[in-house]
């Protein structure tokens, strides 16, 4: 519950040429816990681009009139800064002439592009990742420049954009960020997540392919650079509604099964199990139900506490995490707890959230459970995991991450039970410090001996 998130992206086309204005701006309010920093989206009305951006909430962007744009296709991104300060200047879509793109995911190279596009003339007005993409579209069309994008940006992407009154959609080669597509009698829509769909009415039809480029309306696909698929283990286990289906599983059924799976691994004598709001609640559920013993909120979370980990100092987040949670002594007072949470990442917020539940929360003993494998690498494919020496597990054993947190036992799930679980190949660079792109396998070294 540390870690930050990443970007929503949508792209939509109506086939019976309908306003998609409102259905980007619902898919962008379904998409909103991707990233909250700001939103965007552009419609092509026929003859231009428009764009409408801003910070903060979708809610807040987008004003009545702005769903009233006219225009048939369009796309949008509600953004999480994986680079780059949130200026207005970074909101997406990057709009530059006849080309506006959407991008979740992180070019690891971006520095190098960026000076080869400035070589050709190109001037970087943002600190945005889908800026250079916008540029590549621009210099040398859509395939040449997507073929170009797919063999000179290194990093994970999966894309939306409007390139001269059309709209395309490309993911990496190796699939890592998210892409799903659906399709009623009067639009076909591309998202992040299915929950874009399901608010829009339009049924899901599947994964959208990794490597490939696709003429939305046209219906013709270019296959440019396909690898092994490699899908973010942190979308099932922590970044997507519980409601989603994405690589064509459900993220739900997924939960359940990671708690089922630990139970299996890591069950332990106690009286009672609590999430850790919100994403472990699924979790948690079927970690109980596995081992039969109850389940209970004993943590209430106050909403409209922001995120703990913008706060500069360990005082401020310890504090930030006691005005987040409280602990009901009613459910764990004189109880053997175990507490259920997707990943740990620094530590810190785990260790006051043991402290307080052993103190405020009465508990007898507190163990913890955690539903992902140790993070003891940085993500350089767009998820805010930090360095090394800020994860706990690149240099500490469990057994000392135990300690640190002052939990009476820790366990995590094993990469062979998540891979299990998953059933899908996942990307491993964060939980095995495996890498797929030699720019990235590179930086992580150096960054490592740093
Ligand atoms: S390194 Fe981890 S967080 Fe990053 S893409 Fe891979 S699985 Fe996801």
């Amino acid at each position: 519950m540390e870690k930050r998130e990443e970007c929503g992206i949508v792209g939509v086309y109506s086939k019976t040429g309908k306003n998609v204005a409102a259905l980007l701006y619902r898919a962008l309010i379904a998409l909103q816990h991707r990233g909250q920093d700001a939103a965007g989206f552009a419609v092509f009305d026929g003859k231009k681009i428009i764009g409408r951006r801003g910070l903060g909430l979708v809610e807040e962007v987008f004003a009545e009139k702005d769903l009233k744009v006219e225009g048939r296709i369009g796309i949008g991104h509600t953004r999480y800064p994986t680079i780059g300060n949130c200026r207005v200047e970074d909101v997406q879509p990057s709009i530059y002439k006849e080309t506006a793109v959407a991008h979740n995911g992180h070019l690891a190279n971006y520095d190098v592009v960026k000076r080869r596009l400035e070589g050709m003339g190109y001037r970087f007005k943002a600190t945005v990742d889908s800026e250079p993409l916008t540029y590549y579209i621009d210099k040398f069309g859509i395939e040449e420049g997507v073929r170009r994008i797919m063999g000179e940006c290194e990093g994970a992407y999966s894309d939306v954009a409007i390139h001269k009154g059309r709209l395309y959609v490309f993911r990496d080669p190796f699939g890592i960020r998210p892409l799903v597509w659906g399709e009623n009698k009067d639009f076909v829509m591309f998202a992040s997540e299915s929950v874009a769909l399901d608010i829009n009415d339009i049924e899901y039809k599947g994964d959208f392919e990794n490597g490939v480029l696709l003429d939305v309306i046209e219906g013709k696909k270019i296959e440019i650079l396909k690898k092994e698929r490699r899908n973010c283990m942190f979308e099932y286990v922590y970044f997507s509604r519980p409601d989603s289906i994405i690589n064509d599983k459900s993220v739900r059924d997924v939960r359940i099964a990671l708690g089922e799976q630990l139970a299996v691994e890591a069950p332990v004598k106690c009286d009672v199990v609590v999430p850790i709001p919100d994403t472990s609640r699924t979790a948690a559920a079927s970690y109980a139900a596995k081992l039969g013993v109850p389940y209970d909120e004993g943590l209430i979370k106050n909403r409209y506490i922001g995120r703990t980990f913008i706060m500069p100092t360990q005082e401020k987040r310890k504090e930030a995490v006691r005005l987040k949670l409280n602990p009901m002594k009613e459910v764990m007072g004189g109880k053997r707890i175990v507490l259920i949470d997707d990943s740990i990442v620094r530590a810190t917020t785990m260790r006051e959230i043991v402290s307080i539940v052993r103190n405020r929360g009465r508990a007898k003993e507190v163990h913890v459970r955690i539903t992902s494998p140790p993070i003891i690498a940085p993500c350089f494919y767009g998820v805010d995991i930090p360095t090394y020496k800020e994860l706990i597990a690149s240099s500490k054993s469990v057994e000392e991450i135990r300690k640190f947190i002052g939990a009476d036992s820790l366990a995590y799930l094993s990469v062979d039970g998540l891979k299990k679980v998953i059933g899908l190949p996942i990307c491993e660079g964060c939980i095995a410090g495996k890498y797929y792109t030699p720019f990235v396998s590179k930086m992580a070294e150096v960054v490592k001996q740093k």
